[in-house]
């Protein structure tokens, strides 16, 4: 974190202000900094107001800000910087929220494909309706249908697509050829999977499935006792072991360019195994000498505490777990990349991250599809990441329209915005909205609330 004394020196120094506002605005810019490092969504006046600055002397205050580039990089590496550099600034460039405010329409930026007809387990933490899933009849045309928008979506960002669900993605025999197409196109998509399924035998069958950019599988435990508390399977830890351990062998055999790493969730009472993870990832590295794993997302569990805080005691046990976890991976799996995500990166910090909590009254009606849409096998477009499992009470309220033989994608978002379309929301519909969606609805309003409060020019802080 910056010290008061040097950006009061480069003020003065650069000739911004003289010596007596430098004094004045220092500490204040300081204070900028450090809030917005560590709570990127609060609106303007509020910070103004915890300021006890009038407007124009905040209004000058954001205008010295925006001369010293290295506030704004202290603002981008702070404990919550992931969210600027991450997510909201890449948004920014792309002009992806702008178009949500100004009610434009435009091709989602990000379009997750869910091709999956059904899902061998059953998560406790999961909002799927047991049972339910799309029937094998519907897999020909839905797969025609994601092919039409593999080919409809503008390929300027190669990161547009990526394939998840829903449910679980590997279900759908044609996903292979999904894959190769959207690779012709440049599109290096990421598959979110829990791996029971990347066989060997899958992987003869759909060869296009190497096409991926990359693997990320998540992980439910790391023996079978814990894969079945967590998905009520059996055996199926070794099940996942066993793909993966191939995966990595013919990965290296066969110099597959394919990225592959796992998501680990770190459940309440485990963090304890995060050392036995990282024994799983050497296993999985000495199988494919030369070709370690690519990359590790740990993250924490939040569902389940209502205000979305850790209790002090598990707090205290998590930032253990994980100054041990750090140390192991530096000696075990030097290579490995480790993405810690907003929470623990922040808890590493020795804060507390400040998750956005989006609730029914804070939802925006409109949603942001101009940023981010679903689409399913049946074409629907859902306008919340959690939203697109068959037959989930009320997620059919936030379906944008369905992609058909005479429905480009484009119309039906392009229909959505234009036609004003609203969902009201009810208690419980917060949940259709992952981690990413509440982010953005978030960054969405504190910007709103900053162009009425009259910072239009300076809305959002940073973009
Ligand atoms: S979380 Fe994923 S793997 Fe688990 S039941 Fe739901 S869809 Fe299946």
């Amino acid at each position: 974190m910056l010290a008061e004394g040097a950006v009061r020196q480069v003020l003065v120094a650069d000739g911004h202000c003289s010596p007596d506002e430098a004094s004045r605005v220092g500490p204040h810019l300081v204070s900028l900094c450090r809030h917005y490092g560590q709570h990127p969504f609060t609106p303007l006046e509020d910070v103004r107001r915890e300021l006890r600055l009038d407007s124009a002397a905040f209004g000058r205050l954001l205008d010295l800000f925006r001369r010293l580039p290295a506030l704004r990089e202290a603002v981008v590496t702070g404990p919550s910087g992931k969210y600027w550099a991450n997510t909201l600034l890449p948004l920014e460039r792309a002009g992806a929220l702008d178009a949500v405010l100004d009610g434009k329409p435009r091709y989602p930026h990000i379009l997750g494909l869910y091709p999956g007809p059904t899902c061998m387990f059953r998560c406790h933490f999961c909002v799927r309706v047991t049972g339910a899933r799309y029937e094998a009849s519907a897999l020909e045309e839905g797969n025609a249908r994601l092919a039409s928008v593999i080919d409809e979506m503008p390929t300027g960002n190669p990161y547009a697509l990526y394939v998840s669900g829903g449910l679980e993605p590997l279900t759908n025999p044609g996903l292979g050829e999904l894959v190769a197409r959207a690779a012709r196109r440049g599109f290096r998509m990421t598959l979110y999977t829990n791996s029971y399924a990347l066989t060997d035998a899958t992987l003869r069958r759909q060869p296009g499935l190497w096409e991926f950019h990359a693997i990320r599988t998540s992980l439910y435990g790391l023996d079978d006792a814990e894969y079945e508390t967590t998905t009520g399977k059996k055996q199926a830890f070794q099940r996942v072991r066993a793909n993966l351990l191939h995966f990595q062998r013919r990965r290296a055999a066969e110099r597959m360019p394919v990225r592959l790493g796992l998501n680990y969730i770190v459940l309440p009472g485990r963090a304890h195994r995060l050392l036995d993870l990282l024994d799983f990832v050497a296993e999985l590295d000495a199988a494919a000498p030369g070709r370690p794993l690519d990359f590790l997302n740990l993250r924490e569990d939040y569902s389940g505490r209502p205000d979305g805080r850790i209790a002090p005691a598990e707090r205290a046990e998590l930032r253990d777990a994980l100054a041990a976890f750090e140390a192991k991976a530096a000696e075990v799996t030097p290579a490995l990349e480790v993405d810690y995500g907003y929470a623990l990166h922040a808890l590493k910090s020795g804060l507390d991250a400040e998750l956005p909590r989006i609730r029914p009254e804070t939802m925006r009606l409109g949603a942001h599809p101009q940023v981010a849409a679903q689409i399913d096998l049946l074409g629907d477009v859902y306008l919340y990441r959690e939203a697109g499992f068959p037959g989930l009470a009320g997620a059919e309220r936030y379906v944008a329209g369905r992609v058909g033989p005479d429905t480009s994608l484009r119309q039906v978002v392009e229909g959505f915005v234009t036609r004003g379309e609203q969902v009201v929301p009810v208690a419980g519909d917060e949940y259709f909205m992952d981690g990413f969606d509440q982010v953005i609805a978030a960054r969405l309003n504190q910007m709103e609330a900053d162009i009425a409060a009259g910072w239009g020019d300076e809305r959002g802080f940073l973009r």
